[in-house]
């Protein structure tokens, strides 16, 4: 098992080393030919419209976009969720666009930067996850055929739809490994 971590910008080293954790093996994408020796992929928290730009000077969106449209799996967090989203409120930024989530960015909001809480994630486990939220977004609107992992108030912040897995929080942060593990063995492995 090697997963990829999208080496643009933003956080991949904290993705590197909680997989590290994992005793997962781990590959810096910068290039195109690398989709081929991977069997999962991460990609990070950051600045969407920049990782979204270098995806595209990388000549990597469209490999990327065609390799999880045939079953790659994928964990977007942050960032990363932005640019899976098919529809993103009030923007046309460069994105991979393969799932069936709308998003806001910067949702919510300027009082509420950057907060932390305590996430019930049935799918995950028993305990709460707490979850760190940067200037994060959130899921407006999901398809049927979306499953919806976790919400704060009424709003979306983790999802899978098939070999895609989302959260709008960022768990390479913490030193809870749940989520991480929850990538590997059910949308990597499917266990
Ligand atoms: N606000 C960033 C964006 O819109 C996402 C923030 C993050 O990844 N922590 O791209």
């Amino acid at each position: 098992m090697k997963i990829g971590v999208v080496a643009m910008q933003g956080a991949f080293r904290e993705h590197e080393q909680t997989l590290a954790r994992l005793g997962v093996e781990t590959l810096r994408i910068r290039r195109p030919e690398q989709l081929s020796q991977i069997d999962g992929i991460i990609i990070p928290g950051g600045e969407s419209t920049t990782i979204g730009k270098l995806l595209g000077d990388f000549n990597l969106m469209e490999p990327l976009r065609e390799r999880i449209l045939s079953g790659l799996p994928v964990f977007g967090t942050c960032a990363g969720m932005i640019l899976l989203a098919k529809e993103i409120e009030n923007s046309n930024q460069p994105r991979i666009g393969t799932m069936d989530i709308k998003v806001a960015r910067n949702a919510f909001g300027r009082q509420v930067d950057s907060f932390e809480v305590d996430l019930e994630i049935p799918e995950v486990g028993q305990e709460p996850v707490r979850a760190v939220f940067i200037r994060a977004p959130y899921i407006l609107e999901v398809k049927p055929n979306v499953q919806v992992l976790a919400k704060v108030d009424d709003k979306i912040v983790m999802a899978r739809q098939d070999n895609m897995l989302v959260s709008a929080f960022h768990p390479e942060l913490t030193d809870d490994l749940r989520i991480h593990r929850y990538f590997i063995e059910k949308v990597c492995k499917g266990l």
